[in-house]
């Protein structure tokens, strides 16, 4: 079935398509998608503008209504989509439900919000004034995302920019198209007015290159790698527009003498390989103080013997197959580039044969690492990470830091003046304390530092930030 792209409320084929490739078994073809060109990218972002003064005021009523219908819709579906996900993107079975699950409780949530969207009143320093703050949307919105959570990442952003009254250009990663293509599909059968949502598949290339070069597009928010996130930022600056960057990660797990064993490995284990490490939250650098050093090596090396890796569909399978093949050259590429540097490669790094050809890698550790490394410098994004060992807390936390980075950070300790310590001073958005660095909640910011994030948060009440623009009136009373 060919899957359309969605422009001013019509369904356009367009001249071109892409097929979405199973990465579990790459003769599983999931479905034909239309590849949008500049042009519909243009007629799209005009459709939205248009769309704009109706949809910006429209009732919060109503948008409370499509998004929560929205939401119902996607947990009821939770089966169906998920498998979806995990067939298109490779993520294990359970992964892609539950994360289907939190895209339809973000909707939920802004649905609520929608209703919850409040000012100030503030009394003037002057007599006989009132000051009202309000908060008004930003306009069109352009929405470009990455591959790696096909599901949460556009609801993360649909979400919020349509709750607050903007009108929506959404470019989907060309890679995972089937469940922006469904949530798409779910919103428009939920209510929304032609232009307010439009889908322009494609390539990044020519579509996102597209949205970034209009001026008629108010705000930009990017998921994706840093090197994109640069260019979104400068085509921002020359068009004066609100941009918001979700780039990469080199996010340190801390593992101290006296951490709890088993909590370490299963926080470690889980932060560095679940989704096949493909999560900008993972972390490929694990700093192990000296005492407890080999008794965790071992422990790692006993746990990542007890993974199944196979078919993201499969019962049993815990880390799926790789992306795709570039994103395995990628891997495999710093695994080959971590042993010239001196690491050593203490288990994984194999490419696995299954019963369906797909893009399988073992887990790979490396002890013996330095921070300065390429390995434990550079975003790898797959399931590779390094054991660097330290001598005390102060060098563990000088080492997490000692990064462009600063995304999330997680320190194993049982320690209360370490925890409290590590919270306070480490450079990141998001700190974790016996769990892994990556697993969030969807009601509560998610973003960033450093070379991680730019502008406002994403997620929970901080999105207003982003999706809305502030006005000061003054009356004389
Ligand atoms: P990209 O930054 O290339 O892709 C992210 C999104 O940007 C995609 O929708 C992409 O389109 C689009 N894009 C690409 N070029 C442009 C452009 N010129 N103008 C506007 N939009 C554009 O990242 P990749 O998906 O290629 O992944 C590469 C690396 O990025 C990964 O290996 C990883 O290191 C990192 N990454 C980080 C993520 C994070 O969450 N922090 C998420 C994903 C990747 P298209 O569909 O054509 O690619």
């Amino acid at each position: 079935m060919m899957h359309s792209n969605l422009i001013d409320g019509e369904w356009i084929d367009g001249n071109d398509m892409v097929r979405n490739i199973n990465p579990s078994d790459t003769n599983d073809v999931i479905g034909e998608y239309a590849r949008a060109s500049a042009e519909d990218a243009k007629a799209a972002i005009a459709a939205a503008k248009a769309a704009f003064p109706a949809w910006s005021r429209s009732g919060i009523l109503e948008r409370h209504a499509i998004l929560r219908k929205t939401a119902d819709e996607i947990l009821a579906r939770k089966d169906e989509l998920g498998r979806l996900l995990s067939r298109e993107e490779g993520k294990t079975l359970a992964e892609g439900i539950g994360e289907t699950v939190r895209a339809g409780q973000i909707f939920d949530f802004f649905a609520g919000e929608a209703l919850r969207l409040a000012g100030e009143v503030i009394p003037s320093v002057r007599p006989n004034i009132g000051v009202e703050i309000t908060r008004e949307p930003v306009g069109v919105v352009g929405i470009i995302t990455p591959w790696n959570f096909p599901i949460a990442i556009p609801a993360w952003k649909i979400a919020p920019a349509l709750c607050y009254g903007n009108t929506v250009v959404f470019k989907p990663a060309e890679l995972v198209p089937g469940c922006s293509w469904a949530i798409v599909d779910i919103l428009v059968r939920a209510g929304l007015p032609k232009g307010v949502l439009n889908l322009v598949m494609g390539k990044g290339s020519v579509v996102g290159q597209a949205m970034l070069d209009s001026p008629d597009v108010q705000a930009i928010t990017f998921t994706g790698s840093t090197g994109t996130g640069k260019r979104v930022a400068l085509a921002s600056v020359e068009h004066n527009r609100k941009y918001q960057l979700e780039m990469g990660g080199k996010n340190p797990f801390v593992v101290l003498d006296d951490a709890d064993l088993t909590v370490a490995v299963e926080a470690a284990v889980n932060s560095a390989f679940f989704s096949t490490g493909q999560r900008c939250t993972a972390s490929s650098r694990v700093i192990v103080t000296e005492g407890i050093h080999d008794r965790f090596v071992q422990a790692m090396g006993e746990r990542m013997k007890g993974l199944v890796i196979d078919d993201a569909l499969k019962a049993g399978t815990h880390i799926g197959p790789v992306v795709d093949q570039s994103q395995l050259n990628q891997d495999t590429d710093y695994i080959a580039i971590g042993k010239q540097e001196g690491a050593k490669l203490a288990f994984g790094g194999e490419l696995l044969k299954r019963d369906t050809p797909g893009f399988y890698l073992q887990p790979a550790l490396f002890t013996e690492a330095t921070n300065q490394m390429r390995i434990s410098q550079e975003e790898i994004f797959g399931p590779v990470a390094s054991v660097i060992r330290v001598k005390d807390y102060d060098e563990a936390l000088s080492v997490a830091n000692d990064t462009p980075f600063g995304l999330s950070s997680g320190i194993a300790t049982t320690s209360l003046k370490h925890a409290t310590h590590f919270k306070r001073n480490a450079e990141a958005g998001m700190v974790m304390v016996n769990l892994p660095t990556a697993g969030v909640d969807f009601h509560v910011p998610f973003g960033g530092r450093k070379g991680s994030s730019h502008g406002s948060r994403e997620q929970g009440r901080y999105a207003a930030e982003f999706y809305t623009t502030v006005k000061t009136g003054y009356t004389s009373t």
